[in-house]
């Protein structure tokens, strides 16, 4: 076994990673950029080196770089992680050029998977059954139109060099077909550096279901079962679990048996996951299943599976690169329980789940008090005070979940997200929260296009009720809302503002108007003070009484009969309150600076991320109607159309095309709207 490892990689994954080697004895080495100086990675590693430049390209990406790290400190071997340089075949020669063991597969194996369309062929050869469709070298975009009509539709344009989603277009309608392979190319060459699409027919209700492989040097390749990830976005997984629902022993041994095939057709060793679409029309059949690609690294979700198989993966993936043999197989090898994931991100749910920035002020995780042993594990790079900028992935924290029935552990799930408390950055919580609660989900109908069946249920969680509302009133004017005083009473004994108590009206007004803003509304609240720690809220059309205790750091709040805790944060004029794993985040508008929310602006169309201006549709002068595209920027590798809010005539487009924009900066002034 070694005795020092280098990890490539940041966030969550290098601290997971090095986890492991610590429990092993293993040293750690870490590495890190300008803008991770001061990350969770490089404090839980043994030593750490820099490697430059926040953006991934000027560090994280430099295999050379990295390498030399490797040896300058003499470690053994490199965990690539996943992304960044983990399926990066010439990274793993130049690795073992230098002496040092990659620990991941052979480079040549990484190299038969890296393009799908490859990969197709090859299994196919391998007798795996592939997705019907075109996975040549012809781009011609006629023939790929004529090839689309041919497989049928709906058909699904992907690039051959994609991953995470990204360069992927579902096309339903044959007149779509040109336009979706324009933009399917743009963003591969964009984010891969290769344009090549293939095509592929769209499985109905698909569900896509995963075989974890593992394999040795010493010939022996086993699946450690399936995970279920059709719970996705824009084909990004969301929540992850294991095993799949519905899946039988025959289904399973059909779907282990050729991810072993996969496998051992490019000589695999080490931690793999052979993807599959799966025709989730009705039950899953042995003869429903296709190949659609193979991820030749440790996967985002195996923790789902670490949990029902109660091994270690990294544990076997540093056995496997030493050299030993898999120390389990597929005879010792069950299933425990059930298990699931879902990955919290930085991100504006109410925009499009726009990848969020941020510091984060407040950071409170779930109690694993309150979950039996080893039922619940958070996986996480983030710590509070951490920021959360641009150039990396925006995830926050992995929420890990095990129990006995599948039941049992979804019921975990919701308990885990509402007890996960994040301020200073939007997350996606909320949704999170709503998904682990949603019905088709609960009772295992799960397949890809659930979250987009359902996105405005699913979303609507973001709208703050009357109830949170009246908090933030209540907290705007100080009479609620210091989460620092624990198990404190909320109402400061002598307050000078409002008389020495509440409940008193010598030397007060018994009211106070107050206001409130949630993104770009505004909310007009009058708050009487009814007695200790009792308030009426009046807004136009109705009125709110809310009582309010402390307990144990959350405020229990009372309002029509119903007690709830609420979590509580306010800093300078920005109020935070989370509910049920949901944070609102409130401002208490300045009127002397003229702040009226956001619809000043409303005629301006400014960048909701720092990205790449790649497309402009609008012209000066031009009318253009609600909804219209009017340019397209490329940030975080991902295409965001944006279109008019409203009929507008375009007064002015400010940047063009290639232009690289900040966040905030303002693209397209409209004409103001004449009402
Ligand atoms: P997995 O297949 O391991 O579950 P995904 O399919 O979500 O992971 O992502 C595939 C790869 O893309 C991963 O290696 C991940 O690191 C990378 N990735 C996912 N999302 C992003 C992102 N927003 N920015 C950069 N890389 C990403
Ligand atoms: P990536 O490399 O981005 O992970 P994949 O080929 O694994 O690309 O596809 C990503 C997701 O797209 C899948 O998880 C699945 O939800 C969906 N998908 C892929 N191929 C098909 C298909 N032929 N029919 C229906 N859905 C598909
Ligand atoms: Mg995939």
């Amino acid at each position: 076994m070694f005795s020092k490892i280098l990890i490539a990689n940041r966030g969550e994954i290098a601290c997971r990673v090095i986890a492991t080697a610590r429990r092993l004895g293993i040293r750690t080495v870490a590495v890190y950029s300008v803008a991770d100086a001061g990350a969770k990675h490089v404090a839980m590693a043994d030593e750490a080196f820099l490697i430059g430049p926040a953006p991934v390209a000027d560090s994280y990406l430099r295999g050379d770089v990295i390498i030399g790290c490797a040896l300058k400190s003499g470690a053994e071997a490199i965990h690539p992680g996943y992304g960044f340089l983990a399926e990066n075949p010439g990274f793993v020669r130049a690795v073992e050029k230098a002496g040092l063991v990659f620990i991941g597969p052979p480079a040549d194996a990484i190299e038969a998977m890296g393009l799908k369309d490859a990969a197709k062929e090859r299994m196919q050869q391998a007798g795996v059954p592939i997705v019907p469709g075109y996975h040549g070298d012809n781009q011609d975009p006629a023939f790929l139109d004529g090839q689309a009509d041919r497989i049928g539709y709906p058909v699904l344009i992907k690039a051959r060099a994609g991953g995470g989603g990204r360069g992927m277009r579902r096309v339903e309608d044959p007149a779509d077909f040109r336009t979706s392979l324009e933009s399917a190319q743009r963003e591969a060459e964009a984010s891969f550096g290769d344009p090549v699409c293939l095509i592929e027919r769209y499985i109905p209700r698909p569900r896509h279901i995963e075989m974890q492989v593992f394999g040795d040097t010493h010939g022996n390749v086993i699946h450690l079962f399936e995970r279920d990830c059709s719970l996705q976005r824009r084909h990004q997984k969301v929540i992850e679990e294991a095993p799949a629902p519905g899946m039988t022993a025959g289904v399973r041994d059909a779907m282990g048996r050729a991810a072993i095939e996969a496998a051992r057709a490019i000589g695999y060793s080490g931690a793999g996951t052979v993807e599959f679409i799966a025709d989730g029309s009705g039950p899953l059949r042995s003869d429903g299943f296709w190949f659609m690609e193979m991820n030749t690294r440790l996967q985002v979700e195996h923790p789902v599976s670490e949990a029902i198989t109660g091994l270690d993966f990294v544990e076997l993936q540093l056995r496997v690169a030493a050299g030993e043999p898999l120390p389990v197989s597929q005879d010792t090898v069950s299933i425990n329980g059930w298990s699931f994931e879902a990955r919290v991100y930085a991100e504006d749910v109410r925009r499009g789940f726009l990848p969020a920035t941020g510091t984060v002020t407040h950071l409170s995780s779930p109690d694993g008090a309150e979950f039996e042993k080893g039922a619940l594990r958070i996986d996480s790079g983030i710590r509070q005070g951490d920021v959360i900028s641009s150039h990396y992935d925006p995830m926050i924290a992995k929420v890990i979940v095990h129990g006995p029935t599948r039941t049992a552990a979804l019921n975990m799930l919701t308990r885990a997200l509402g007890r996960h408390r994040v301020g200073g950055t939007l997350t996606n919580l909320a949704f999170l929260s709503a998904l682990s609660a949603h019905e088709g989900f609960a009772s295992g109908e799960v397949d890809t296009d659930l979250i987009a069946r359902d996105t405005d249920l699913l979303t609507r969680a973001g709208q703050p009720d009357e109830v949170v509302i009246s908090l933030a009133a209540l907290a705007s004017l100080g009479l609620i809302g210091a989460a620092e005083r624990k198990g404190a009473d909320p109402v400061p004994e002598h307050s000078p503002r409002f008389g020495w108590h509440f409940g008193w009206r010598h030397w007060s007004p018994a009211y106070h108007k107050t206001t409130v803003a949630f993104a770009d509304e505004q909310f007009d609240r009058t708050v009487w003070i009814e007695g200790h720690n009792r308030f009426s809220v009046v807004a136009d059309d109705g009125v709110q009484v809310i009582e309010t205790v402390y307990v144990r750091g959350d405020v229990m709040v009372t309002s029509g009969g119903h007690r709830m805790p609420f979590h509580l944060n306010r800093q300078g004029s920005s109020i935070d309150i989370w509910q049920d794993g949901a944070c609102f985040s409130f401002r208490v508008p300045d009127p002397t600076q003229g702040d009226t929310g956001d619809t000043h602006a409303a005629h301006l169309i400014t960048a909701p991320m720092p990205g790449t201006v790649t497309t402009i549709d609008a012209a000066d002068g031009v009318g253009v109607s609600a909804g219209e595209r009017l340019l397209v920027l490329e940030a975080m590798k991902m295409e965001h159309a944006l279109s008019a809010p409203r009929d507008a005539v375009i007064r002015k487009v400010l940047v063009m095309a290639g232009e690289q924009v900040q966040e905030g900066a303002v693209l397209i002034k409209l004409e103001p709207d004449d009402e």
